[in-house]
């Protein structure tokens, strides 16, 4: 085991051994190790990123385990960051795999970003995530939105200054009224796979393809170009 693990996915013409090389020497960050999350910390972990810091202050629920590929029913009650740790480290002991329980707020989520190299979104709120979005350009990190609600999935990779940011665009989510989110049990693994593809892509330096639009009873995706707003505080 260990030499020939990625062989069908170096075989892939446009990642192939230098795909790899560079995915294995990159650091993840990924805030929020829910539905999304873990199902995107599961194929980040497969496809061999190098490390990956995984936040959350959350336990699992019951009402977690339809949208969720890793969490089972006998983690109930454990915190969410310490299981995908404790799982997913198992499924791939080369990458460094670093479980933080804790909730971020604007003043620890500096503490997070040192080497980062990428962030995924696996929150679930827009306050939170504008906190990501203007953290994340400050310190010229790259970004991949994520979020699901009902049967839409949205995901869009966010380069500072150099793609519209979560705040140009934030006017264009649509906000959920009520506390609980409705999530149809297959859009969140469908997500976190178009997340990771965005990932995978900005760590190999390839062009993101702007505001992804997915609906699971259409089946029909959109992708928007979003043009950066020049009056946006936060990108300007
Ligand atoms: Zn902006």
């Amino acid at each position: 085991m260990g030499k020939d693990r990625y062989r069908r996915q170096t075989l892939v013409k446009g990642f192939g051994q230098t795909g790899q090389k560079i995915l294995n020497s990159k650091h993840a960050l990924l805030i929020g190790g829910g539905g999304l999350g873990s199902n995107s910390a599961n194929i980040l972990i497969r496809m061999g990123i190098g490390s990956i810091d995984i936040i959350d202050f959350d336990t699992i629920d019951e009402t977690n385990l339809h949208r969720t590929t890793v969490f089972s029913e006998k983690d109930i009650g454990k915190n969410k960051a310490l299981v995908l740790k404790e799982k997913l480290q198992s499924v791939n002991t080369k990458v460094r795999v670093k479980a933080i329980n804790k909730k971020v707020t604007s003043n620890n989520i500096d503490s997070f970003l040192a080497n980062t190299d990428v962030i995924l979104d696996g929150t679930d709120n827009i306050p939170l995530r504008l906190l990501i979005n203007e953290r994340a350009i400050t310190y010229k990190v790259p970004w991949v939105y994520a979020g699901v609600n009902g049967t839409i999935g949205m995901v869009m990779a966010i380069l500072p200054k150099k793609t519209a940011c979560f705040h140009c665009i934030t006017p264009n989510i649509p906000l959920s009224k009520s506390q609980e989110i409705p999530v149809l049990g297959s859009l969140p693994a469908a997500i976190a796979a178009f997340q990771c593809n965005e990932v995978i892509k900005i760590l190999l330096g390839k062009k993101p393809a702007g505001l992804i639009i997915y609906n699971a009873w259409t089946q029909c995706f959109d992708t928007l170009d979003i043009k950066r707003n020049p009056c946006c505080p936060i990108c300007r």
